[in-house]
């Protein structure tokens, strides 16, 4: 029941999102095919597969071109006017060998720079490190030293160098914590405050991540009382996951038995359960925290509507891959 609650959460923002991808991808096509001949690597490639179509065998277009070019136009194929490169990627345990077509997108024309917002600072990414942009971009796109130059597109980024991780965090009083078994059964609580105000006086977000990274983000005011965030948990993350056994969060322990002791209430339960609120963290939490704050700030700074956007964000950051946090 809750699993079918999310998917249909998803199938609704994948929509909207593919939507608003979709509408200059025409356009942008067009763009590509006129930039091949100007580029260093993908001019000739295009020149020689060119050749390709004409001889009749390999033997015919070795002799034309030399065997060389031949090798170095092996990994790809000129289709509709567009170029694709074969990639073969690194096998995980107990999976077959994946090859995957990317196209090769020439250096002109302004092309990787749009595909750099599309996959750091668009409505949809969210000012991620180098290798969440780099990985999103390796899904589909190719072009000769990719992750050097998402690098260099990075460092660029004014909202990124505005929006510096904050090291005054201390990391004390660390004690290992219990291996959860299920999904939404360990959860860190975090706040990400300081946004600028919108309507209902919001200027914070509670994240709520689980063990598999994924994430709630939930707008609120920053001066919530433990009896209105108890509210606020209950309607937001309650009636989707049910329980967590085990919350951590380096939210002020009064705040968070407060908290407890009004969910409580709420529920109407006549049990005291014991409180599952751990006012303790653990690294890869804090690590998860510290990221997601810099990027709802981000975010924030630059969209007037942000709350009304936070769940199109949502939806962004749980479809990232989350095998990497950097
Ligand atoms: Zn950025």
């Amino acid at each position: 029941m809750e699993e079918e609650t999310d998917k249909e959460k998803e199938v609704e923002l994948t929509a909207a999102a593919i939507d608003m991808m979709v509408m200059s991808q025409r356009e942008w096509l067009v763009g590509v095919r006129e930039q091949y001949e100007e580029d260093e690597t993908f001019g000739e490639l295009v020149r020689v597969l060119e050749e390709k179509g004409k001889c009749k065998g390999i033997g015919e277009w070795e002799t034309q071109v030399g065997k060389k070019l031949v090798d170095k136009a092996r990994r790809y194929t000129w289709r509709d006017g567009l170029l694709w490169y074969l990639d073969e990627r690194d096998r995980e345990l107990g999976e077959e060998e994946q090859r995957v077509e990317l196209l090769c997108i020439p250096k002109g024309g302004g092309l990787r720079t749009a595909l750099f917002r599309e996959a750091h600072d668009s409505l949809t990414a969210g000012h991620f490190g180098a290798d969440k942009t780099y990985n999103f971009l390796h899904e589909r796109y190719y072009w000769p030293r990719m992750k050097v130059s998402v690098k260099r597109y990075l460092r660029g980024c004014e909202t990124c160098a505005r929006v510096k991780p904050s090291n005054d965090k201390k990391m004390g009083l660390l004690q290992p914590l219990p291996v959860p078994t299920g999904r939404w059964e360990h959860i860190g609580i975090d706040f990400v405050v300081g946004l600028p105000k919108v309507e209902g006086d919001k200027d914070a977000v509670c994240t709520i991540v689980d063990h598999t990274r994924r994430a709630h983000f939930i707008p609120m005011k920053k001066q919530t009382s433990a009896e209105d965030f108890a509210m606020i948990f209950m309607r937001n993350y309650f009636v989707l996951h049910g329980m967590p056994s085990h919350i951590v969060s380096d939210r002020d322990p009064r705040f968070l038995s407060d908290c407890w002791k009004a969910f409580v209430r709420k529920c109407g339960t006549g049990l005291k359960p014991s409180t599952p609120f751990h006012p303790q963290t653990d690294g890869a939490t804090e690590k998860i925290n510290g990221i997601l704050g810099n990027y709802l700030k981000a975010f924030a700074m630059t969209h007037d509507d942000w709350t009304s956007l936070l769940p199109l964000e949502e939806f962004a950051y749980n479809s990232f891959k989350q095998k990497s946090t950097q």
